[in-house]
C-alpha cells in the first residue's frame, strides 16, 4: 500500500503516476476466521480497521453483498455533530466528534472532513428556552463549542433565509455547534476499507450472507454466495438489512424497522451556504448544506413506510422541496440533480445498539437512525472493543437490546439534541 504524502504526490508525478498500489486487494474468501463482520457499511469498515489497529485482531473478513459503501454508507447527507441531549448519547457522540477531527491523519486518506457550524433553527419562544438548556448542558459536560444566537446574529452569519415575520414558520434564533461538520463518504468507507486491508483484513465484495449455521447458542459458520466461511466470532452491522440477518440467525423480535429516506442534491451553485442548517425544530424538518462541488446537499423525513427498496417517493420530493422554498426562498429556481434513498434501521427510542445478543459469539451493530455517519469512528471503535474484549465498555454498556424490556430507554426522539429533527 503506498502511503499517501505530498512527497509521494510528487515523486508519482515524475513518474507518470504509475507507482500507486491498489487500495486494497480482492481476495479469496478463506475457509475460517477469528472475527467475520457482516456488512461493508462504513460501520463494519471502521470496526475491522479498529479490530487490527487498536486489538492486533487481524484474521478478520467484512462480508459484504454489493460493494463497500453501497448501502447507507455513500447515501447519506454526511452531518457530523455531537449535540445530544442524553448522558449515553453525548459521550459517545462527543468521542466520535473528537475521532472524526484527526480521522484523515489517522487512516492516512483524506476523508474530507470540514468542520463548520450546524445551526439548528428555533421558531418558537419555548424552543429557544429547551435549546438553551440543553446547550448548556453540553457545555458542562464536554462540549465547548455549544452557542445560542439570537436573531442579530444569524441575520449576519446566514442573511439569505427566510427571516420575514410572514414565514410559515418564524425564526426566532438558533442553537449552534461550531465545531459540527460534513465529510466525504464515500471516502470514509474507502479510507477504512485501506487501512484495514493493509492491516490484513480480507474485504469480501459481492458476497451476500444468506445463512447463519449453529450449534446450540453458538454460531459456527456462515453461508454466502461465495462459499461457507466458519467464524470464530461474528459482528452483524447491517443497518437497515438488521432483521434480515437476524432472523437467519433464528432469532425473533428486534426493536428495530427499516423505513426508507432520501436525500437530494442540486446542481452546482457558486458558495452560498459554509454551514449545515437545519429547519426542525418547532417547524417542518429540513436540513442543508453545500458540497465542495457546490451541490445544495438536502433532506427531509423519512417516507414514512417500511420498505428495502432503497428508492423513494414523490410525495416526500414535494414536501422536501417546499421546506426547501419556506426556509431558502433563493433556491427557488434551482435544479435538481439527483434523488436517492437509504434503508435506515429505526430503533424505538432513536438510539443505537453496541451489544451483545442471545447467541455466545454473536455482537450487534445497529439502530443508527439519522445518525450513523456521525457515529462511524466511535461506533468501529467500541464495536471492536467489544468483540476483541466480549464485554461492553461503560461507553457503550448503555446501548443494550434489553433496555426496552428494563425501561431504560435513551430516548432522542421527543425532545432536545433529537436525533431525527438534526439530520
Ligand atoms: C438519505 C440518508 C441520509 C442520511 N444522512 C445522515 C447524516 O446526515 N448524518 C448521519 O450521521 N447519518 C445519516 N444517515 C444515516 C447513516 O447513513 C447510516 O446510519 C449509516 O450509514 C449506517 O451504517 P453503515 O454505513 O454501516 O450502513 P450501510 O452502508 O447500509 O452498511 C450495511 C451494509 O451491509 C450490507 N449487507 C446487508 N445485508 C447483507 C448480507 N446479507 N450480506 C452481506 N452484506 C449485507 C449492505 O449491502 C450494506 O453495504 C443518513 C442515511 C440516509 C439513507
Amino acid at each position: 500500500m503506498t502511503r499517501f504524502s505530498a512527497w509521494e504526490v510528487f515523486r508519482q508525478g515524475l513518474r507518470g503516476q504509475t507507482g500507486w498500489s491498489r487500495q486494497w486487494r480482492d481476495p479469496e474468501p478463506k475457509a475460517r476466521y477469528d472475527v467475520v463482520i457482516v456488512g461493508g457499511g462504513l460501520h463494519g469498515l471502521a470496526t475491522a480497521f479498529y479490530l487490527a489497529e487498536n486489538h492486533g485482531i487481524t484474521n478478520v473478513a467484512v462480508l459484504e453483498k454489493g460493494w463497500i459503501g453501497g448501502g447507507n454508507g455513500g447515501r447519506n447527507t454526511t452531518i457530523v455533530r455531537s449535540n445530544y441531549a442524553q448522558p449515553a448519547n453525548r459521550r459517545f457522540y462527543e468521542h466520535s466528534l473528537r475521532l472524526w477531527e484527526d480521522l484523515s491523519h489517522e487512516l492516512n486518506y483524506n476523508v474530507m472532513f470540514s468542520q463548520r457550524s450546524h445551526i439548528a433553527l428555533q421558531h418558537s419562544p419555548g424552543a429557544m428556552d429547551r435549546a438553551a438548556r440543553n446547550y448548556n448542558l453540553m457545555r458542562r459536560t464536554g462540549t465547548p463549542d455549544a452557542e445560542i444566537w439570537g436573531l442579530d446574529r444569524l441575520r449576519a452569519e446566514v442573511p439569505h433565509l427566510n427571516y420575514g415575520p410572514d414565514a410559515r414558520f418564524p425564526i426566532v434564533g438558533a442553537a449552534v455547534q461550531t465545531r459540527a461538520g460534513t465529510a466525504r463518504h464515500d471516502a470514509v468507507a474507502w479510507g477504512y476499507a485501506r487501512g484495514a486491508d493493509g492491516r490484513g483484513v480480507d474485504i469480501l465484495q459481492n458476497c451476500e450472507v444468506t445463512g447463519v449455521a449453529r450449534d446450540g447458542d453458538r454460531i459456527t459458520a456462515l453461508e454466502t454466495t461465495r462459499g461457507r466461511i466458519e467464524a470464530g466470532r461474528v459482528g452483524f452491522a447491517v443497518a437497515g438489512h438488521t432483521s434480515q440477518l437476524w432472523q437467519m440467525a433464528g432469532l425473533g423480535g428486534l426493536p428495530i424497522e427499516s423505513h426508507l429516506l432520501q436525500a437530494f442534491v442540486s446542481e452546482p451553485l457558486k458558495p452560498l451556504l459554509d454551514q449545515v442548517v437545519v429547519f426542525g425544530v418547532g417547524g417542518a424538518h429540513f436540513y442543508i448544506s453545500q458540497s465542495d462541488k457546490g451541490g445544495m446537499v438536502f433532506g427531509g423525513d423519512l417516507d414514512w413506510y417500511k420498505s428495502f427498496s432503497q428508492r423513494g417517493n414523490l410525495p416526500i420530493v414535494h414536501d422536501v422541496s417546499e421546506a426547501a422554498m419556506s426556509i431558502l426562498p433563493c433556491l427557488g429556481r434551482v435544479k435538481l440533480l439527483r434523488h436517492w434513498g437509504g434503508v435506515m434501521d429505526m430503533s424505538m427510542d432513536g438510539s443505537p445498539f453496541i451489544c451483545r445478543t442471545p447467541l455466545r459469539n454473536l455482537y450487534l451493530n445497529a439502530g443508527w437512525n439519522y445518525g450513523g455517519f456521525k457515529a462511524t469512528p466511535a461506533s468501529g471503535w467500541w464495536f471492536a472493543d467489544l468483540i476483541a474484549n466480549e464485554r461492553p465498555d461503560p461507553m457503550v454498556a448503555d446501548y443494550t437490546l434489553d433496555r426496552f424490556a428494563r425501561g431504560l430507554q435513551i430516548d432522542e426522539r421527543g425532545a432536545g439534541a433529537d436525533a431525527k429533527l438534526h439530520g
